[in-house]
């Protein structure tokens, strides 16, 4: 008896163990890495409240997936869940999956030889697949994010194709309550190198696909890469089987030969999907105002970052300014809102300061209809040109 009651308590030990590891241990790593300068709730004007309640919101990247967070609850920690995007009046959250970082990540130069997303996925008692898999790594994330979907009671949409799109805008008109989200990979280092594997995560949802995360990989250079390079042969063939497959290339974080090398082969509309811009902020993550024209002339869109490294600026306010910068050099049709919430940075706000957003570019001189443009048309036009009719 005393030796089953021991076995008892040893297996209720282990269990709380396990439950403590995927559930406290990440929440305290979470808490550290995605944190606000200003805590909710955030007021604004009678009048920027009435503009921002007619957006329909898109945020082109935000990477909450990374973590364990049942995004169907209110989290008083992190950046985004489902229901702060519906009080953030967001319609179509863009959903970043990582699948490798590399340790001391830095701006200037990483190595590809090292990974935190394993400790990661470790820690947060991921599926054994995906300790030593990137690729599983991405299916796994996608796979949440279904599932959330499929809880949700009809109130979150994964978005796969133009119809879909229209779906949820229609049904948004009387239930504003529902969110879409679109899958997008950042960095093809989660293709292991083989091109039919962009088969199978398009069947698995994704619609987005960025080529570089922070290091060189076998498509492409990296911004923050060793060697910078561009597109390698295979990235050749990548980005053209992406644009066959009516995929949306985003160029976030890629080298400028990369985006040189993307944009002599592209023929429709790419995005860079969380940036900043040198001309407000000059530092080796950010667009060179050369690449802000020629982006914009493929009918592209820019989401402009919101946090300080991207934009030279802690406010909400500075994302506006840059955005501002943005539109007076190509025009306010390519330019919109990527936050890289949850993206391990330390944001101005979380996602329930958007409204924050619509003011700041109420103050920047933006028309109702500029704005509107901006927060979510730029990026919605984008989609309904580039992505799969059905
Ligand atoms: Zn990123």
């Amino acid at each position: 008896m005393q030796r089953h009651i021991s076995a008892k308590i040893l297996g209720l030990f282990f269990l709380s163990m396990c439950v403590s590891g995927c559930v406290v241990a990440p929440k305290i790593l979470e808490k550290s890495m995605n944190k606000v300068r200003q805590s909710p709730p955030y007021t604004v004007s009678d009048e920027a409240k009435a503009v921002h309640e007619q957006l329909s919101v898109v945020d082109l990247h935000a990477d909450p997936l990374l973590w364990n967070r049942n995004l169907l609850k209110k989290h008083s920690y992190g950046h985004i869940d489902f229901p702060r995007l519906r009080e953030a009046n967001v319609a179509i959250q863009v959903f970043g999956v990582v699948t490798k970082t590399p340790k001391k990540m830095n701006f200037e130069s990483n190595p590809s030889n090292t990974d935190n997303i394993t400790a990661l996925a470790m820690l947060q008692c991921w599926p054994h697949r995906t300790w030593g898999s990137l690729f599983e790594r991405a299916l796994y994330e996608a796979e949440k994010l279904k599932k959330f979907e499929k809880k949700s009671d009809g109130n979150v949409m994964v978005i796969r194709s133009v119809s879909d799109l229209n779906n949820l805008l229609e049904k948004r008109k009387t239930n504003p309550e529902i969110v879409g989200g679109i899958l997008s990979l950042e960095g093809v280092q989660a293709l292991e190198g083989d091109l039919k594997n962009l088969d199978a995560l398009y069947d698995a949802g994704f619609r987005i696909i960025g080529l570089t995360h922070f290091f060189d990989n076998e498509a492409a250079g990296s911004a923050h890469g060793v060697d910078k390079g561009g597109l390698t042969p295979f990235g050749k063939d990548l980005v053209k089987k992406i644009q066959e497959k009516h995929m949306i290339i985003d160029l976030a974080h890629a080298s400028p030969k990369t985006i040189d090398d993307v944009l002599v082969m592209t023929s429709g509309p790419v995005i860079v999907s969380h940036t900043g811009v040198k001309g407000m902020c000059n530092n080796i993550r950010n667009l060179s105002d050369a690449h802000v024209k020629q982006i914009a002339a493929t009918g592209g869109v820019m989401g402009i970052a919101m946090f300080e490294e991207t934009v030279c600026g802690k406010t909400i306010k500075d994302t506006a300014r840059s955005i501002r910068y943005v539109a007076n050099l190509v025009g306010v049709d390519h330019v919109a809102v990527g936050s890289d919430f949850d993206g391990a940075v330390t944001a101005p706000t979380d996602i329930t300061g958007m409204p924050l957003l619509t003011e700041a570019l109420m103050d920047e001189g933006f028309s109702d209809e500029d704005i509107a443009k901006i927060m979510g048309g730029n990026a919605i036009r984008v989609f309904s040109q580039v992505l799969p009719a059905e």
